[in-house]
């Protein structure tokens, strides 16, 4: 490998990257970022400052990110010609169609006489490598994450060598970051996105250095009050590859030896990588769950059309406290709380019957952290349709979740002010009424399958 080019994907880092430890030993470097177009609008906020931290970094190490916007089947064989380049690398991404492109690219190049190299960067454990005894995927995490840990233990990810990069290659015409209006403006929703994180690999190794001085002790049992957050705050660290989730397992079950009194905390939070990894999995091996029920008979669920309904979902105006404060923190932050998720997505689909495919796509275009794997299976396994979910019939009670989870209201008086102004709107639906025809509708899904 004389001349390298590095094809930066979801793994915005230099600590940890195993494809640039090994593009870095190249004479020459070409590292090159290609605009994901699909990523939604609070997304691309993230994105935005997050290349932004990726140039400084290779610009401190005498390289510049080279960005472009395009067909990666047209610009990287075009970049291998025209610069004489015979290697390219790149760490693997999971999404079906990525995947499935990628395969494509990788045969056009070889063919052209240029070496690929591909690597495992963004998750513990590839898709491939966790089967059940008959060689098929599990479909239930607890025997998914047990195979898992048992693999890791044995074989621990490894660390990439730290590398002093190469020279850069010269002369590569780059687009220029401000020209791809990725920052939202007229107006300017991103205001308050700054609450939900710092982009980029130094904010990513800062919060999870707090994280596991800070909030690690405690995450078993705060982790599901939204006003604690105790939560490591890492999910669009995460999504964009700023942080090596390798490093974050290896530093976590360090921390397990040196504190053995939070193991339980460590276990916990181990298990949440867990259900990353299960999303990627499971998208990895049922690619059509992006719009078809992972459980068969839901295809004759009876969803609803009320675009009224949604609207008043998607603004956070339904009546119930916990739901709208969950639905005005993310259009205002960005994000929003894992339990707080897990309520608002039950309403929509529950409550309000309306076709999880809804919330999912308002979820991708407000969500900073947004992710097809985990938005994915996160409301497939709300909705009750998912891999291993929770029987349809549990229907969460918006009340009682507050009670339960937000018992001084001290995270609802945060979003929702109007409370008690007399200006706050009736529920939308009556709980009762609701659950009842939630109930309905999934007996008449269940005779209609029989
Ligand atoms: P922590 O509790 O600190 O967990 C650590 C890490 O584990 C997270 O950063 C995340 O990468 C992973 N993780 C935690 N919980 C889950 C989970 N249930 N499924 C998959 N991974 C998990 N997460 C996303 O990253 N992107 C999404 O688009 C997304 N959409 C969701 C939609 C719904 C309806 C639901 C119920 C959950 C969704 N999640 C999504 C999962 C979860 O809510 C977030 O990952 C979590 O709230 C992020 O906060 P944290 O980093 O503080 O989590």
């Amino acid at each position: 490998m004389k001349r390298s080019l590095l094809w930066f994907r979801r793994d915005l880092r230099i600590a940890d990257n195993p494809a640039f430890s090994a593009a870095a030993r190249a004479e020459r470097l070409l590292p090159l970022y290609i605009l994901d177009e699909t990523a939604g609008g609070a997304s691309r906020w993230w994105l935005h400052h997050s290349l932004a931290g990726l140039q400084h970094s290779l610009a401190r190490r005498g390289l510049a990110l080279v960005l472009k916007r395009g067909d990666p089947a047209e610009i990287l064989p075009r970049l291998v010609r025209e610069h004489g380049l015979d290697a390219v690398l790149w760490n693997r991404v999971y999404e079906p169609a990525r995947a499935h492109e990628d395969a494509a690219l990788e045969a056009a190049l070889s063919k052209k006489h240029c070496a690929v190299r591909t690597f495992r960067g963004a998750l513990l454990l590839e898709p491939g490598e966790v089967a059940t005894a008959q060689g098929g995927p599990y479909k239930v995490f607890t025997a998914y994450w047990r195979a898992c840990f048992r693999r890791l233990h044995q074989h621990p990810p490894e660390v990439a060598a730290a590398v002093a990069p190469a020279k850069p290659v010269a002369g590569v015409h780059s687009e220029r970051l401000e020209d791809w209006g990725l920052l939202p403006r007229n107006p300017d929703r991103a205001v308050r996105f700054g609450e939900s994180g710092r982009p980029g690999e130094v904010g990513a190794q800062a919060r999870w250095q707090a994280f596991v001085d800070r909030d690690l002790a405690g995450y078993a049992d705060g982790r599901d009050q939204p006003a604690a957050a105790v939560t490591s705050r890492l999910s669009a660290h995460l999504h964009f590859g700023e942080i090596s989730v390798g490093a974050i397992w290896r530093d976590a079950i360090r921390a397990v030896d040196e504190r053995p009194a939070q193991a339980a905390d460590v276990e916990k939070f181990l298990s949440e990588l867990g259900w990353r990894e299960f999303s990627h999995y499971l998208l990895h091996h049922f690619p059509d769950m992006t719009h078809a029920p992972f459980q068969k008979q839901f295809q004759a669920f009876p969803w609803r059309r009320d675009d009224a309904a949604l609207a008043r979902w998607r603004r956070g105006i339904t009546g119930y406290p916990l739901v709208d404060a969950g639905m005005r923190e993310l259009w205002a932050t960005g994000t929003m709380h894992n339990r707080v998720r897990m309520v608002c997505a039950s309403f929509l689909t529950k409550h309000l019957l309306l076709h999880w495919r809804e919330g999912a796509d308002w979820f991708m275009d407000t969500l900073v952290d947004a992710d097809l794997a985990n938005n994915t299976a996160g409301w497939q396994w709300v909705a009750g349709c998912g891999a291993d979910a929770a029987p349809y019939f549990r229907i969460f009670n918006p009340l009682l979740q507050a009670k339960k989870f937000d018992p001084q209201g001290d995270y609802v008086r945060r979003w929702v002010h109007d409370l008690s102004s007399g200006s706050y709107p009736p529920p939308m639906v009556e709980h009762r009424a609701a659950r009842e025809r939630a109930l309905q509708a999934y007996r008449a899904m269940r005779d209609n399958a029989r």
